[in-house]
């Protein structure tokens, strides 16, 4: 599998920090930053979640969330979903674009929908369009089921379903079937083809259809997602196939079916100048097409609002360099100055975020349960010099001896190179197991004097500072990120992480995170910091006692691309709303239990009353045999059946 560790030689220098306070943890993690408000830590040192971000809006402490969890016996890794952050990110964005078009004085009104694919999950897509009921919020499909899905979801007169990706003549009935029954359903023409076929069923079916005309424009964003504009996009009409499109609707005079203008140029757009542009080059295209006799209503402005998730608030891949409301009113404002110049009416805008939408809402809660530590052994073992002492051996133990806070370079460059060619000698046979053994002991206990010495050295050279982020501990997690954080494995998304509790107290160790697949890759080494990404994350030492993490913003994508691999499944999730009486309280309003064993194996064609059997017979054999005791041979038969049965995670 690929590797896409990116090498980074910042690290959180805790030394610098004498008294900690929860300040430091939110500087260290940069809460509030990433968090937009809805994140906040208590005087205990718990993560609290503002679902509303009012005042004296409520409250919920992940801790007991919890606590209630372990009193349903309800086992780690578990997502879990705070649905009134989801309804505070539709009215905020819709309440955004209410007020700007207000006072811009703008004559179109807004008609946002909310993309499924973002996390189709039908709980989330429910509450959405709950909570733009009042807004008149509507959905956007880009395949065959999501279509089927925002047909029976979005029953709503008035509201839009835009439907976009490539589509079959099945699909572009579907489509119709939503016009018949009064809907706003828009079909997006991707590619040329679809509009001779929309066109032909719609005359069979006898219903006109909403058509919208996606552009290439020539925008392109930056960022990880940047050949979703340009002319080499996969989606759109040429400038030249929408002036055709534009004459051919003219010929058979069903100009008045082309509602909508549309583009979109990729998803987590990380500079607001290329928003600016796009806007731009599409409002001097919808104006000159108006000009042309298509008297498009809606001006729709695609997703790729982006999210904070490093904090950094920059144009770096995993941050946007604005905010919801100056994304909207740079919308509105140059929408309106165009249309104002090209002298066409203002129309209704229609924007399709989708990560800013539901990022915030979930995050996976793991526990920690246990450490690998570089060089851990090295405490205790005997390095005693021995008689007839391979020189290499000696040489390591003199460098020990020699090491001081000028020379550390210089010893941290014999002793890695002592180390290279102890390897050679050990090949060669000239090196015992047992020299080897002390002579790479006395290399780790050398490497970290090194550390702690650079550590204190503000001019300290890259190499030896990347050396601290390489002897980091290794703190081992229970989940996969193939299936709960596959961005940050595939295209080196960052992710907040951070404890969940303990916030009061300073964290010592210096950390990477494994996860309990067996692939390399599966790992976080890069975080965020207040400076930009760092190799390692700052956490508690462990005590035996629980400790839990949390990975937030995992509610866009994350949450849904997920893979099986190593046949770990979905994971438990909980539903959390605020209880409307007490502003501390919280109930659970459903739990989803995640995947089983079983139910994994079965999806990859596996049949587990089959395997169950073969398993039963064998143990029957033995017992036959006389190898295992009859007693002994049931208990081994309900044990693995049991293992079929129950959650593909680590039990604690
Ligand atoms: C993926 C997609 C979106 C959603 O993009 P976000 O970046 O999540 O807002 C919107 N429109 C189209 C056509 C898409 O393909």
């Amino acid at each position: 599998m690929k590797t896409t560790s990116s090498q980074s030689t910042r690290f959180h220098n805790l030394d610098t920090i004498p008294n900690w306070s929860i300040s430091d943890a939110n500087d260290i993690y940069q809460i509030s930053r990433w968090g937009e408000g809805y994140f906040s830590v208590s005087e205990k040192g718990d993560l609290c979640v503002n679902p509303t971000r009012t005042e004296n809006g409520p409250v919920i402490n992940m801790m007991e969330i919890l606590e209630e969890m372990k009193n349903k016996n309800i086992a780690f890794p578990a997502v879990i979903r705070f649905h009134d952050i989801l309804r505070s990110q539709v009215t905020n964005l819709n309440k955004t674009f209410r007020s700007l078009i207000e006072e811009a004085k703008f004559t179109g009104s807004y008609f946002g929908v909310y993309p499924i694919k973002v996390n189709q999950m039908r709980e989330v897509v429910e509450e959405i369009v709950d909570a733009g009921a009042p807004f008149n919020y509507g959905l956007e499909a880009g395949s065959k089921p999501e279509l089927l899905a925002a047909l029976a979801m979005n029953t709503n007169q008035n509201s839009l379903t835009v439907v976009n990706g490539y589509k079959d003549r099945d699909l572009l009935r579907l489509a119709l079937l939503g016009n018949q029954l009064g809907r706003k359903v828009i079909v997006v023409v991707e590619k040329y083809t679809e509009l001779l076929d929309l066109m032909e069923i719609s005359q069979e079916v006898g219903v006109e259809p909403m058509i919208g005309l996606r552009a290439k424009i020539a925008t392109k964003s930056s960022g990880k997602w940047a050949s979703s504009g340009g002319d080499y996009a996969k989606f759109g009409l040429t400038i030249t196939e929408i002036l055709q499109a534009v004459k051919y609707m003219k010929s058979i005079n069903k100009e008045h079916c082309l509602k909508l203008f549309h583009f979109h140029i990729g998803s987590q757009i990380p500079d607001i100048k290329t928003i600016k542009d796009s806007i731009n080059e599409g409002a001097r295209i919808y104006a000159k097409l108006y000009k042309e006799g298509a008297k498009l209503e809606f001006f729709d402005v695609g997703g790729g609002v982006g999210v904070n998730y490093d904090g950094t608030r920059s144009n770096s891949p995993s941050s946007i360099n604005y905010t919801t409301k100056d994304y909207v009113a740079d919308v509105v404002y140059i929408l309106k100055q165009v249309c104002d110049l090209e002298d066409v009416p203002h129309p209704n805008i229609v924007s399709e975020s989708g990560r800013a939408i539901t990022a915030h809402h979930s995050c996976v809660i793991t526990n920690v349960f246990g450490a690998l530590e570089i060089g851990a052994a090295t405490e205790n073992f005997n390095t005693d010099k021995v008689v007839s002492e391979n020189i290499l051996v000696s040489n390591m133990r003199e460098l020990t001896n020699d090491l001081n806070d000028k020379n550390y370079q210089d010893v941290y460059n014999d002793a890695t190179k002592l180390k290279e060619e102890s390897i050679s000698a050990f090949k060669f046979g000239i090196l015992s197991l047992d020299e080897r053994a002390k002579l790479e002991t006395l290399y780790w206990r050398i490497c970290k004097r090194i550390v702690e010495i650079a550590s204190r050295d503000e001019y300290a050279p890259d190499e030896i500072l990347a050396l601290k982020n390489q002897m980091a501990h290794q703190y081992m997690c229970n989940l996969s990120i193939f299936q709960s954080a596959p961005d940050t494995w595939a295209i080196g998304q960052i992710l907040p992480v951070l404890p969940i509790h303990k916030l009061n107290e300073k964290p010592t160790e210096l950390c990477t995170l494994v996860d309990i697949t067996c692939d390399s890759d599966g790992k976080l080494d890069n975080f965020l910091s207040a400076d930009g990404p760092a190799n390692t994350i700052p956490l508690h030492k462990l005590t035996g006692e629980d400790y839990y993490i949390g990975l937030f913003m995992t509610g866009a994508y994350q949450d849904i691309m997920g893979d099986n691999h190593n046949c770990f499944g979905r994971l438990n999730e909980l539903h959390i709303f605020c209880d409307d009486d007490d502003p501390t309280d919280f109930y659970i309003e459903e739990v989803i239990y995640g995947n089983v064993a079983s139910t994994v194996l079965a999806s990859l064609q596996y049949n587990p009353l089959t395997m169950a059997q073969t398993m039963k017979a064998n143990i029957d054999t033995q017992v036959k045999r006389g190898k295992i005791r009859p007693r002994e041979g049931v208990t081994l038969t309900d044990f693995y059946e049991g293992c079929l049965m129950s959650y593909t995670y680590l039990k604690k």
